[in-house]
């Protein structure tokens, strides 16, 4: 796909070649009229070597990793409200402070439906600004309290997200239960409704690894691979490697989300090589969370060097602040991957998701 979508320089914005080539970028837009004035091919290797974000932006890219409660930019909440808000530090001091400033900063103005609904829908046009052309966003199951008719009406707008933007991005749900929850006997009984409505096509566990082990969780995923969606998980964000493993052969999982602890050992890198487990990356949130120093010395250069599939991700763009397109030139300007290696990450996404 991606020879097939130029970057026109004359209109400044992306362009099929193929004239009845349906194009998710552009939607509906077929435009060999302006195939002859386009002037190359988005080069994503040139657009990294000469730090053309315009250009990056303009080259095909997914994002499987992150949350919908967080997943728009934070200057559309502050077009919403009227008013700048509070910027999270550098150094958040992991997940116990992002929770803390996402609740004194964030949550008053987006923890119901107007304002998650806003959230998502900002986040879509985010994600299209961005040549985001796959989008696996988890839907929290706590989500459906925001509603009077609860999850089914959750779904009902889930739906009309993936139809409304379904000729620019494919929007696939997924989803998310926090692990906090897992003692919560109703939202896990609403979790299992949710795997049996066939709208997620995925589902994530999250929070932190230390609330609840693996194996309390195993009757929903066992119930979400029967209906046929992908399972994935948040483990080893800042902790270990075995516990990585561990839960991905008690889940039974296809992806993990970040992972990046599992660089520890060689031998479950290996193991995650072998078995082809993907790790979905989020470079800035990693740092920002300290579950990694810095950007330089980012774990994702050992993953990726021992054979691990790896893909580059936002997490939350509310408060870590880098598209997708930044990650990638982020880690370029760091000195992590070379603009190969990046196009190389970028194009098996592509490819792994059949996008
Ligand atoms: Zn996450």
């Amino acid at each position: 796909m991606p020879s097939l979508i130029y970057f026109c320089k004359v209109v400044g914005t992306l362009r099929c070649a193929v004239p009845d080539y349906f194009c998710k970028v552009v939607g509906t837009l077929r435009c060999a009229v302006h195939v002859s004035i386009c002037i190359m091919p988005i080069d994503f290797i040139e657009a990294l070597a000469t730090d053309d974000l315009s250009a990056i932006k303009a080259s095909p890219k997914t994002d499987v990793h992150c949350h919908a409660f967080f997943s728009a930019r934070r200057e559309n909440v502050e077009r919403w409200v009227e008013h700048p808000l509070t910027k999270p530090p550098a150094k958040m001091g992991g997940v116990e402070g992002m929770m803390a400033y996402a609740d004194a900063v964030l949550a008053p103005h987006i923890l119901h439906q107007q304002g998650f609904e806003f959230v998502a829908v900002s986040a879509m046009n985010d994600a299209i600004r961005d040549g985001v052309v796959m989008l696996e966003m988890s839907f929290d199951i706590r989500l459906a309290e925001f509603y009077p008719n609860g999850l089914s009406e959750l779904c009902v707008f889930i739906e009309a997200l993936v139809e409304w933007y379904q000729t620019q991005v494919e929007l696939r749900p997924e989803l998310g239960f926090s692990r906090g929850n897992a003692n919560d006997t109703k939202l896990v009984k609403l979790a299992h409704e949710a795997v049996e409505l066939g709208v997620f096509q995925s589902i994530d566990l999250y929070s932190r690894q230390e609330a609840c082990p693996p194996e309390v969780m195993k009757p929903l995923f066992t119930k979400a691979r029967d209906a046929g969606m992908k399972l994935k998980a948040h483990v080893g964000e800042f902790r270990d490697a075995e516990e990585v493993r561990r839960t991905v052969e008690v889940l039974d999982l296809d992806e993990v989300q970040h992972g990046i602890a599992a660089a520890e050992s060689v031998e479950v890198m290996q193991w995650l090589s072998e078995n082809q487990i993907q790790l979905n990356v989020c470079p800035t949130s990693n740092v920002m969370l300290d579950g990694v120093s810095d950007l330089a010395s980012h774990p994702i250069r050992a993953l990726f060097d021992h054979g691990v599939l790896v893909t580059i991700n936002t997490d939350d763009l509310m408060i870590f602040d880098q598209s997708v397109s930044e990650e990638y030139r982020n880690l370029y300007r760091a000195g992590v991957f070379s603009a190969q290696e990046l196009d190389d990450i970028r194009c098996a996404s592509l490819k792994t998701e059949s996008v």
